[in-house]
């Protein structure tokens, strides 16, 4: 059984969807599936890429499997090479949301299936359906870990807290960080919460590509035009890899990761670097998994129905809007992890060993 279904949502499965189940009168597919995913620099595309690989093989169907970098028109070009090899099926982690629209367009007219992969690609009809997390979850996970570690049922405060978000051209940044935000304005409301640079926007917040040495940057600079005298309580943080940006700055602006006033600093993707300084005490206290290898599962069955003439189940019609319409979406759901439960969650689970997570530099 599929771990993280959304519970109460399930009932929903296997509606019918015209048009997009393969028709009586459809030719034959073979299975073969083209995998644009977006970049090696993050742990958990390289491991769901292999995955869903070796699923896709194991099923007898041909793959071609390519990284694009975070560059947008690479990407395009990599996605139309498959339609070109002759891939029936797209899944797609796209790097630009908004820049795939004329490549798709040419697919589908080809009769290609596409799956947006983790991240919904926008503006376009030709999206068949979304395999993802519940993305808003993610960022309440997040706010809740700081809210917890500041306690700010029982404590006034007012405590500082700066905030990131990812990548403009992820469609997820605006839902991870709509979903702390909401999650934070009621101590922001209250007073117990402030954050001195008055920086709430998703513009301003942005991390381009998701970098870890721009988010290191900004928070330099947060730090030198607004924390001279005033100590910096927490940062939320959308990712792992900008997580350690800012721990970096932090830690070259004078904190110290053993004391008790280090700010927490949340994440993402249980990478394990990042796992390493939870466990470690020496960093970020929190991130938040979402297994991959369950993704991978659920787009690979997804291309599995449709080659064996089924519609593919899915667990939520409503969220996810395009631009174009409501995209059918299997949603999985991501977990809290911080030092109390990352060997239960993560070794225990073996998605990281003990090793990767001691040696992870
Ligand atoms: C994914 C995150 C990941 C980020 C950077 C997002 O679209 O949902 O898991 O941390 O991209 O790669």
């Amino acid at each position: 059984s599929r771990r993280g279904l959304l519970s109460g949502s399930a009932g929903v499965a296997a509606v019918s969807l015209a048009g997009c189940s393969a028709g009586e009168d459809s030719v034959q597919l073979s299975g073969f599936t083209g995998i644009a995913m977006p970049a090696t620099d993050s742990d958990r595309w390289v491991i769901e890429g292999e995955v869903m690989e070796q699923l896709l093989k194991d099923k007898g169907y041909q793959t071609v499997l390519e990284y694009a970098e975070n560059n947008a028109d690479d990407q395009i070009a990599q996605i139309q090479s498959m339609v070109d090899q002759g891939a029936e099926f797209l899944i797609i982690g796209a790097v630009d949301n908004t820049s795939l629209g004329q490549v798709l367009l040419q697919a589908k007219n080809q009769g290609v299936y596409i799956i947006a992969y983790d991240r919904l690609i926008l503006e376009t009809p030709d999206v068949d359906y979304y395999a993802s997390f519940d993305n808003n979850q993610v960022g309440v996970l997040q706010a809740e870990h700081i809210i917890k570690k500041l306690d700010l049922e029982n404590q006034d405060g007012p405590f500082n807290i700066e905030l990131f978000s990812g990548s403009l051209t992820d469609s997820n940044s605006e839902y991870f960080f709509q979903g702390g935000l909401d999650t934070l304005e009621r101590y922001i409301y209250e007073d117990k919460i402030r954050i001195l640079s008055g920086q709430t926007e998703q513009d301003v917040t942005a991390t381009k590509d998701w970098n870890g040495v721009v988010a290191m940057d900004r928070m330099t600079e947060l730090l030198e035009t607004y924390y001279e005298d005033d100590p910096l309580h927490a940062v939320l943080s959308p990712y792992d890899g900008i997580s350690r940006g800012i721990v970096a700055a932090l830690k070259e602006g004078g904190y110290n990761p053993g004391a008790d006033d280090f700010p927490i600093v949340t994440g993402q993707d249980a990478e394990a670097r990042s796992v390493r300084a939870i466990k470690e005490g020496n960093g970020q206290t929190q991130t938040v998994f979402k297994d991959t290898r369950d993704l991978a599962d659920i787009a690979v069955s997804m291309v599995e129905a449709i080659v064996a003439g089924r519609t593919p189940e899915v667990n939520d019609l409503g969220t996810y809007e395009n631009g174009f319409k409501h995209v059918p979406a299997y949603l999985l759901e991501p977990v809290n992890v911080d030092a109390s439960n990352y060997v239960e969650i993560l070794i225990d689970s073996e998605y990281l060993t003990a090793e990767e997570i001691d040696n992870a530099e």
